[in-house]
């Protein structure tokens, strides 16, 4: 069983959104110690969210821009990450986009940017974080999927979206398999319908009775649902949990 190290780092992607996931599981990570490395779209915003960790809840912290699409920049990134905080213990893989174009409206260029930025971008970022990860003897990587794979759409994105999400559950369990010698851990979250801007802007009261008429919670989630449920499975004792995708959706999807 591996123990973490005193000073350890976690990165996460999509974490500049003011509103998003990525962002809120920052602060709720940085204010219960970890060091964080922030890659985002923009150099200069991934920077300055780095900076307000430091400043609020005074903790190691630097910003790297990079598309997570473009496997170059990506790790550029993880190495400007990795050269400037403590080991990289954990990765949370949650930058992604909507894609709400109807299936018969499809081009192949809208099937690939949504493929390339929510699959290949997971993969890229995992397969460059999963080097130190295995040199350590010790990593926690949790990817964000949607309930949108597991029940064929049905909130706002489409088909490029439910297939990209679907494939980060196969890709979880593969590297899962895969790492698991080294001790390092992969699991998916799989997020229900969540309060942030990604689904066509911010949700209107209207909006959110209509998302929470299938659950079993009678709300919408808040990123700071997801973010609980990444800080439980990049945690020291969640080492014995592997391949698995937890569904914080309100109850959506049981199986
Ligand atoms: P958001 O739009 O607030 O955040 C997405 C973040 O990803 C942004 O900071 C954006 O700049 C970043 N990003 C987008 N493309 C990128 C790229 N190519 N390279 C680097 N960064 C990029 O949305 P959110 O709701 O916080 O979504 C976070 C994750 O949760 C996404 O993967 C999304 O698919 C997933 N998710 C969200 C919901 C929901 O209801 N909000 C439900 C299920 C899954």
């Amino acid at each position: 069983m591996n123990v973490f190290p005193e000073e350890r780092s976690v990165i996460i992607t999509g974490a500049a959104s003011a509103r998003g996931i990525g962002r809120a599981t920052a602060s709720y990570l940085a204010e219960r110690g970890w060091a964080v490395g922030v890659i985002d779209l923009d150099d200069a915003a991934s920077k300055a969210v780095a900076a307000e960790l430091t400043e609020k809840f005074g903790v190691r912290a630097h910003g790297a821009g990079a598309n997570v699409a473009d496997e170059a920049s990506v790790r550029a990134a993880v190495d400007e990450l990795e050269a400037n905080l403590p080991q990289i213990v954990a990765l949370a893989n949650v930058a992604g986009v909507s894609s709400p174009t109807p299936y018969l409206e499809l081009d192949s260029a809208e099937w690939d940017r949504v493929l390339n930025i929510n699959l290949n971008g997971v993969h890229y970022v995992t397969r460059r974080v999963a080097e130190t990860m295995v040199k350590n003897r010790l990593g926690r990587i949790v990817n964000i999927s949607s309930v949108s794979a597991q029940r064929g759409g049905g909130t706002f994105s489409k088909t490029p979206y439910s297939v990209a999400k679907a494939g980060v559950i196969g890709l979880t369990r593969s590297v899962a398999r895969e790492l698991g010698p080294f001790d390092v851990t992969v699991n998916a979250v799989s997020p229900g319908p969540i309060d942030t801007d990604i689904m066509g802007g911010t949700l209107s009261d209207e909006r959110k009775d209509e998302l929470v008429a299938d659950l079993v919670v009678t709300r919408v989630g808040t990123p700071r649902d997801i973010a609980a449920a990444i800080h439980f499975l990049i945690g020291e004792d969640a080492g014995y949990i592997s391949g698995q995708t937890l569904n914080v959706d309100g109850g959506l999807y049981m199986h």
